[in-house]
Parts: C-alpha cells; structure tokens; sequence
C-alpha cells in the first residue's frame, strides 16, 4: 500500500515541502526516460523549503539529466555482456547476483541501472529454472546476492520460493540482500519477509543503501532492528554524489549514525559513469581529498571502503586516498 502511495509527480513532491519549480530547474523530459518515484517515508525526511535537501536531489528529475557527456554511458558497468542467463550478472569468481526484481521502491537518479534492459530480464518461476541450473553448475560459487531493482520489490511469496530453491544447492553458503526499501519504506521489513528470510539454512546479509545522515529516522532504525533481532549481519554502502554528500563530515555523520543503530559501513562508491547523471560526478583527486579528511576524522573501523567499479576486473578496484 505505501508502495501504491508513492509520489510520481514533481508537482506534488515540491508542493509538500513547500517549493516551487522556478527554485530547481526541474525537467519533465527526464521523467519520460526515467520515471520520478518516490515513497512518503522518504519525503517525511525531506526538509520543507530548502531546494538543496540532500534527499530530495537524489530524486528530483532535472534538465542536466538530458545533456549527454563523453564517457557516461547506458550500460557504464559493462553489465550486459556479463548476463549469461536472463537474470544473472555474473562477474566475479565465487559470488553471482541475481536481478531478482526489475522494480525499485524509488527511482534514484544517479542510479547506474537507470538503463538497464529488465525487459529482457523479467521471468516467470519457470524461466528461472535456467538461471537456478546456472547456478547449480558453477560450484565455485558460495554466494548468491539478491539485487534488481529492488529484490525486496518482489512479493514474498516468490521471494521465498527463490530462496528455498538456492538453499537446495549445496555449494551456495550466503545469502545476501542488496536493497534500499527497509531504508525508503521501512515497514516492507514485516513478519512476512523476517520467516523467509531467517527460515532458511543460508547466512543472511543485509546490505542497505544510504547515502545520507538525513535519510535515517526512528522508523528506519527500527526497521534494521527488526533484521539484527533476527540475526541479520547489516551493513550499508553509499554512493559519492556531487551536492549531496561530497564532504568529509557528512560522511563522518553518517558513519556515526549507522554505528549507533549497530550497523558497519561497508563501501563508499564513486560514481558509476551513467548517461543522464554526469551532474552528480566528483573528480577522482577531489574524492580521494575527501576520503582522506574522513580518515582523519572517524576511527578505522567505520570508514568505508572507497571503490570504484573497473569493467573486467575480478572485484572492486579500491581506490588509496592522496
Ligand atoms: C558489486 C558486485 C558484487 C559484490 O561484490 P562484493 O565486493 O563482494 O560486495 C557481485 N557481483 C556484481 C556483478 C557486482 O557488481
Ligand atoms: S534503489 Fe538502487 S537500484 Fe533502485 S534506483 Fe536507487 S540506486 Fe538504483
């Protein structure tokens, strides 16, 4: 229901917080080729009148989006030419992902799978009997990690399906979960997904996505309660985004804040080069400036990982800071 609820329009998200479109140069082209989707939980956190709300850029369509730059492309990852089977990128030795869900709970527009061809990757129980024999056949594999979209964006009843089939296969040891809707809508982390997700003989990890310090309320530390109660590893990974959390200590803040509600920071990526989102890049020497004030500034353990993904290479490509 909070789902259905969600805002689609610029009109009623800048309306709530008390902002108007001549403050922001908002774009309703960039809605055509990327839709605006954002739940309520995430504009409660929103601030009213200040057109620089770090929450609020990460979903507002604007025209930068339709200047096209060199180097940002539709598929930055190289992630087609490593999707063997209908929802499998497979790209690194002993864990595979799966694109479990083509939908996400809110459209962020820096995302890398703005472009992706879910089209192609939407299937039945039936075709993904093809990627479980995948699966299946590649024993080197321990780790099977649960993305899209959003996997939470699948109903249960499937998700548990899935899970039941993957633990069947001997060689597969974790199960982690890639996703933003126990940050974006809470709620989603019900009874219904706890009995899946902790019935099964699979180690489950959680890996949220927050990029901000603003984006954390009450709800949401309950809603990463609910997981730890069960025995749920969480930790969180960020983006680096241009505007929104380029400094040393907003990301000092969000570290602390995550720590507080026990969950460890686990990567901060740079920006993937995707067409449409060019604004939100930072250059590498700042990025890594920035990375060095945050080790400066937090104890070791909760300063993330800084990476970037190289196409080809057998796993992320940490970056050392200047
Ligand atoms: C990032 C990524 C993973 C997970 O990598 P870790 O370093 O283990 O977190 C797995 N598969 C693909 C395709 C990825 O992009
Ligand atoms: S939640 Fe993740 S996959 Fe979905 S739009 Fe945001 S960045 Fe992309």
């Amino acid at each position: 229901m909070e789902l259905s609820q969600s805002v689609t329009t610029i009109d009623e998200l800048l309306g709530s917080l008390n902002l108007n479109a001549a403050q922001l140069s908002t774009s309703q082209q960039a809605i055509a080729d990327f839709a605006l989707r954002v739940p309520r939980p995430f504009i409660s956190r929103m601030q009213a009148n200040n057109p620089s709300d770090p929450l609020l850029l990460q979903v507002l369509p604007v025209k930068a989006e339709l200047s096209s730059a060199a180097g940002y492309s539709d598929d930055p990852l190289d992630e087609v030419s490593h999707n063997p089977i209908a929802g499998i990128v497979h790209k690194y030795a002993n864990r595979l992902l799966l694109v479990v869900s083509p939908a996400c709970a809110i459209n962020c527009r820096y995302c890398f799978r703005r472009h992706f061809p879910y089209q192609e990757n939407r299937q039945n129980k039936e075709q993904w009997q093809n990627a479980l024999d995948y699966i299946r056949s590649a024993t080197e594999i321990n780790e099977v990690i649960y993305s899209g979209g959003d996997p939470l964006a699948a109903n249960d009843h499937f998700l548990a399906w899935l899970t039941e089939q993957i633990a069947d296969i001997k060689h597969i040891k974790r199960l982690r979960i890639h996703t933003r809707l126990p940050v974006v809508i809470p709620s989603r982390i019900d009874q219904s997904f706890l009995s899946w997700a902790t019935a099964t003989r699979l180690k489950p990890i959680v890996v949220l996505h927050i990029n901000h310090a603003n984006e954390i309320d009450n709800e949401v530390i309950q809603s990463i309660k609910r997981l730890q109660a069960c025995g749920i590893k969480v930790l969180n990974q960020s983006v680096l985004l241009r505007g929104i959390n380029d400094s040393a200590d907003c990301l000092a803040e969000l570290s602390e804040k995550l720590f507080d509600c026990d969950v460890m920071p686990y990567y901060l990526h740079l920006f993937d080069p995707v067409a449409g989102a060019s604004h939100f890049d930072i250059e590498e020497r700042r990025a890594k400036k920035i990375y060095a004030d945050l080790q400066a500034i937090l104890p070791g353990f909760l300063v993330p990982k800084l990476v970037r993904e190289i196409p080809n290479k057998p796993s992320k490509t940490t970056i050392a800071p200047e």
